[in-house]
């Protein structure tokens, strides 16, 4: 690509800062095991989805009008999903929700980030975090993690005292890496941010956007940044019903922040961008969150299980609190990741040079992975 569609389509008036680029995304292949991008890999329940169809139906008697703007009904159900998941009670106007917590970003950043201001992140991280950056014009700048993926915190406060960043982007538990962060590192990064925030807003704190898209995986002990939101409004953490809630289909992820961030947030929404059929469905798939969620221990072990044996196999990992694990390393991980397909399971070339992803799947199609594997080891 690149250069060639210039010479076809010289009438384009194409942005220099976009041409030739490829859209992100993960190879969508039709093979028998897909552990490429982090999904349950268990479908909703029979009664889900009745529920869903039922509610869908019901919102689509009034789809000839615009949907509610500021879905309050959903933002309340969320509050309460997080207050039973986290303990954490949040109020419905402390709560945000977009397409995906991919869209949940877009609005941090187009609402406190944009042109002359600063946005970083550490890395290995997740490869969208400098689209969005580069998608509302805002400057990305990127620190490295430690060789365990951990954050050099002995650093962070000069970093952020010279970058004078306006949004902080975390994930914990991190993708690619799988690293959560503790309560402590947490709280050093939120202390750090205090008196940081960008040069054209004097003494303001920078924000600190901890993504927990894979947060209901974190071990026992391992705190979700929701505890933190009373002490902190420079406070923002996303979570996504894509992952443990097992409803990637349905595009709905959202956040929990102080009520004057999320205000902010709704100067930059588009309006009307959730459609009464989301919003339908994702209550309905609220209503069932404690059958989605009860695979969540399995999966959890399902990891261990996966760790346990890829150490045995003589591989490395990067410690994991999410539902995938990093492995290899590999001189030519290309040639793993073509061979393991060869055998129809899909896993996932990412992170840094040498690593392999591979997300958890049901106990059979962990199986299929590891036989793919030993094979295309040999
Ligand atoms: N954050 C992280 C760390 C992710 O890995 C992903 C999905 N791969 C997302 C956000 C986006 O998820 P979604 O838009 O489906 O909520």
């Amino acid at each position: 690509r690149g250069g060639l569609s210039y010479t076809v389509s010289v009438t384009i008036p194409y942005r220099p800062a976009l041409a030739g680029l490829e859209p992100y995304g993960a190879p969508q292949l039709d093979v028998p095991v897909t552990l490429n991008v982090n999904e349950n890999p268990y479908p909703p329940s029979a009664e889900m989805i009745a529920d869903i169809a039922a509610a869908v139906a019901d919102a689509a008697a009034s789809l000839n009008r615009y949907p509610d703007r500021d879905f309050l009904a959903l933002r309340a159900d969320l509050a309460d999903y997080l207050a039973a998941e986290s303990g954490v009670r949040l109020s419905p106007e402390q709560v945000w929700a977009a397409n995906g917590s991919n869209e949940v970003m877009l609005h941090i950043l187009l609402a406190f980030a944009g042109p002359g201001r600063t946005v970083i992140s550490f890395t290995p991280t997740y490869s969208m975090y400098v689209e969005y950056a580069r998608d509302t014009f805002s400057e990305w700048q990127t620190l490295p993690r430690r060789d365990d993926f951990s954050l050099d915190l002995e650093k962070l406060p000069e970093e952020l005292a010279r970058i004078r960043p306006a949004v902080i982007l975390l994930a914990s538990p991190n993708n690619p890496t799988g690293t959560a962060l503790t309560g402590d590192e947490l709280s050093a990064v939120l202390d750090a941010a205090k008196g940081n925030g960008p040069a054209d807003a004097p003494g303001s704190d920078c924000l600190v956007v901890v993504d927990e898209a894979y947060g209901e995986f974190r071990r026992d002990g391992v705190p979700s940044a929701l505890e933190l939101l009373a002490d902190h409004d420079n406070l923002i953490v996303s979570r996504t019903m894509s992952k443990a809630f097992g409803a990637a289909g349905l595009r709905l992820g959202y956040l929990g922040a102080a009520k004057e961030i999320v205000d902010q947030l709704q100067i930059v929404r588009l309006p009307y961008h959730l459609s009464a059929v989301t919003q339908a469905a994702a209550r309905a798939a609220l209503r069932h969150s404690a059958s989605q969620l009860s695979q969540i221990a399995a999966l959890r072990e399902g990891r261990d299980a996966i760790v346990r044996r890829l150490h045995s196999l003589g591989l490395d990992t990067a410690p994991t609190d999410a539902n995938f694990v990093m492995f290899g390393t590999f001189p030519d991980r290309s040639e793993i990741f073509t061979r393991v397909l060869d055998r129809g399971v899909l896993i996932r070339e990412v992170g840094p040079a040498g690593w392999l992803r591979v997300s958890v799947g049901t106990p059979e199609e962990n199986e299929a992975f590891f036989d793919a594997l030993e094979e295309a080891m040999k």
